[in-house]
């Protein structure tokens, strides 16, 4: 398998460097040369493959060999471990919950399967690879859950002390073997500056294995593509065309699907939801993609202003025909929502359908809504990207009830928190890396 720069076609690397690398020198995104087309009757017979062969499948031909069969099983079986079942709205709409994971958010499957690719690619080495993590934390806890116990690695996250909720930062602090918090008394951006002075540091580099567990990783974006399939299988045969609704911020998840659909996978239409946050809604609309600073929403893991898949959004489309704006907009409909607009769809959500869904999938459920007005004979399915117990305050707020909180997000708060405290400042830091590593 080889991979490419999205800003050059001719800088190829191997999977190996793409995972370890995380992001080309050129500062483009790594994307595969080639996405195979899965073979018919494999689309035929999903119902006939559990979720990892599913995964599986799609791997070994995507990898070409570059991971031996039986280790590739393994890989996909420990990332792949919990499912994402599909539930039913309406004749229209079905959910399709993605937060059966540690973290309870769809970023379990990204992070889970590249810590396990690092550690595969990892084995041989003899000295262990430190990955430094800045958290303000969200990704922190599916990065730390991911990279738990997997070998040859050690995972250090730095977190802003008293900025994080109460569950965030147990999900951070009680993991222990490879996995270390670093309490930093600072801001998010303090704890981002101060692994970004690590990776220049040429001394630290002498000594210590570092790297990053980078959003942007294509091994993160690589099992994201499974779960389509995985909806897919769920349906029955017969049917409406199936469309895919999916919450936005980076827009990861939507590239997955994308890759799903090039694949083989018989998706019509595509549907992205973001809330006030509408860079790339705006672009569908007017052609111009103009970046800007984020603004705060009740739907908070879609905040984002300057959306980092947009690169490989734009490669998968380019054509030499027409343009890619024109392409874009035919296979992609967007809409964004307002944070009153989240709170009106969220509790219609819980009246109409008695589910509890979380802010992400309420901005989700009114795009759907929006394009079945004028597209009903469609088989919508909504990516509900966390537990809504994530965002509790919030949802029991709208509700005006209590909410059913899992048992692994209940007893978490009762595991003791063990972090490090370390003042802002590099040089603090560093020694402690020194020391430790
Ligand atoms: C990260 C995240 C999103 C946004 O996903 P992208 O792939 O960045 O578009 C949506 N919802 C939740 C809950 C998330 O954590």
């Amino acid at each position: 398998m080889q991979l490419y720069s999205t800003r050059n076609r001719n800088n190829l690397v191997s999977l190996k460097e793409a995972v370890l690398k995380g992001l080309p020198e050129d500062n483009g995104l790594y994307m595969p040369v080639r996405f195979p087309e899965l073979e018919k009757s494999f689309i035929q017979n999903l119902h006939q493959y559990t979720f990892a062969e599913i995964g599986f499948e799609i791997c070994s031909q995507l990898f070409n060999g570059a991971i031996p069969e039986h280790d590739l099983r393994n890989i996909i079986d420990q990332a792949i471990s919990f499912p994402a079942p599909l539930v039913q709205l309406d004749e229209q709409k079905y959910i399709l919950e993605l937060f059966h994971g540690p973290s309870l958010a769809f970023k379990d499957f990204g992070a889970r399967f590249m810590a396990q690719l690092m550690s595969y690619f990892n084995r041989g080495e003899n000295q262990e690879l430190v990955i430094l993590v800045a958290t303000s934390g969200d990704t922190g806890g599916a990065v730390a859950a991911g990279f738990h116990q997997a070998p040859g690695i050690k995972v250090v996250i730095l977190y802003p002390s008293g900025k994080v909720s109460m569950l965030q930062e147990k999900q951070l602090t009680t993991l222990g073997h490879n996995v270390t918090a670093l309490e930093i008394d600072g801001t998010f951006d303090d704890c981002q500056a101060l692994v970004k002075q690590a990776f220049l540091d040429s001394e630290l580099k002498e000594n210590i294995r570092l790297s990053s567990a980078n959003s942007i990783n294509i091994a993160r974006l690589i099992p994201q593509s499974f779960y389509y399939f995985e909806a897919y299988k769920q349906l029955a045969k017969d049917g409406n065309p199936v469309v895919f609704c999916v919450p936005s911020g980076n827009f990861g998840n939507l590239t997955a699907g994308l890759i799903a659909q090039k694949m083989g996978l018989p998706i019509q239409h595509f549907i992205a939801a973001t809330n006030a946050n509408d860079v790339v809604p705006e672009y569908l609309s007017s052609g111009q993609f103009t970046p800007r600073p984020s603004v705060r929403t009740l739907s908070n893991a879609m905040d984002v202003g300057n959306p980092s898949n947009f690169a490989r959004l734009l490669d998968l489309y380019k054509n030499s025909k027409s343009s890619t704006w024109n392409i874009m907009k035919h296979s992609i409909s967007s809409f964004h929502f307002s944070d009153s607009e989240t709170e009106f769809g969220l509790k219609e959500v819980s009246d109409k359908y008695n589910y509890t869904i979380d802010p992400h999938g309420a901005v989700g459920y009114l795009a759907l809504k929006e394009y079945q007005k004028t597209n009903k004979n469609t088989r919508g399915i909504i990516l509900e990207t966390a537990h809504p117990s994530k965002f509790n305050d919030d949802v029991e707020r709208i509700l005006g009830h209590k909410i059913e909180i899992p048992e692994r997000l209940a007893k978490l708060a009762k595991l003791k928190k063990e972090a490090i405290s370390i003042p802002n400042a590099y040089p603090v830091f560093k020694d402690w890396l020194l020391k430790q590593y």
